[in-house]
């Protein structure tokens, strides 16, 4: 079996800073792996080096075992690397339905402007998105407008709309109360295991976490600490003094 994706030795500075020190790791089919870690572990810059949105100083990145590391974060994207990031990134202005369609028109190789709308198929492929996502009702609202969790999930059915064969959350519960993350949580794994698509996700809450990873990665000051099973890292000694003694 071919991995979905694979980092290989990845390093990434600034300045003087090691943010992502010599970092591999394999995704396969199936899987829901979460990348946690505290602060400033390089959660954030390890997934910018996945999606290209920064360039690694050294190592490897495969995605269906092709090397990616020249491609910019759009081919990437075509070759089915759906992401998220830690900071909202819809368009605020538009309604609901027009950032679904605005990705979609991306993922069909146009690009949004005045005169060149979606398509009809495309309309109703973004009302499709948004009902999958539970935000039919709220496809006329100006992303803005929308509370800050249906942002996220907003974000989610964009993310959604490249048609991703593997999808790279960054926190997509940020700013969400534990009930909220974990509805979005729920949504996101019915997804994937509906789609058959392997995520990778960043999530501080530890209990969301662990009910959610087939796999638990831990990043510290841009290393990997520990790779494996949800429970083994659980109760990984150096887990616990990473995160200085709080109970996960
Ligand atoms: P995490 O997502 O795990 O919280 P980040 O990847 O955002 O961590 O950051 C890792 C470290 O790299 C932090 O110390 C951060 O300050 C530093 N860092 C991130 N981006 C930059 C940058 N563009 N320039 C300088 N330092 C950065
Ligand atoms: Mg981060």
């Amino acid at each position: 079996m071919s991995a979905v994706l694979k980092a290989t030795g990845l390093v990434k500075s600034f300045g003087a800073f090691t943010a992502v020190n010599d970092v591999s790791f394999t995704v396969n089919d199936g899987e829901a792996l979460a990348i946690i870690g505290p602060n400033g572990a390089g959660k954030s810059t390890l997934f910018d080096l996945l999606t290209g949105r920064k360039t690694p100083d050294r190592g490897e990145v495969q995605l269906f075992g092709e090397s990616v590391g020249h491609l910019k974060p759009w081919k990437r994207v075509k070759r089915g690397l759906g992401r998220s990031f830690q900071v909202s990134s819809v368009f605020p202005t538009f309604t609901a339905e027009e950032n679904v369609q605005i990705g979609l028109m991306l993922a069909s190789g146009r690009t949004w402007n005045a005169f060149a709308r979606a398509t009809e198929t495309q309309k109703d492929e973004a009302a499709a998105l948004l009902a999958k996502v539970g935000l039919a009702d709220k496809k006329d609202v100006a992303a803005s407008d929308l509370s800050h969790g249906d942002q996220r999930t907003l974000e989610l059915a964009v993310a959604l709309s490249t048609r991703p064969k593997l999808l790279l959350l960054d926190e997509p519960t940020a700013g969400m109360g534990r009930e909220e993350s974990r509805e979005c949580l729920t949504l996101i794994r019915n997804i994937a295991a509906s789609e058959s698509m392997p995520i990778v996700f960043v999530e501080h809450d530890m209990n969301v976490v662990f009910s959610f990873a087939t796999r638990v990665m831990v990043l510290v000051a841009g290393q990997v600490l520990i790779d494996g099973e949800p429970e083994v890292v659980r109760k990984d000694q150096r887990v616990k003094e990473a995160y200085f003694g709080e109970d996960i």
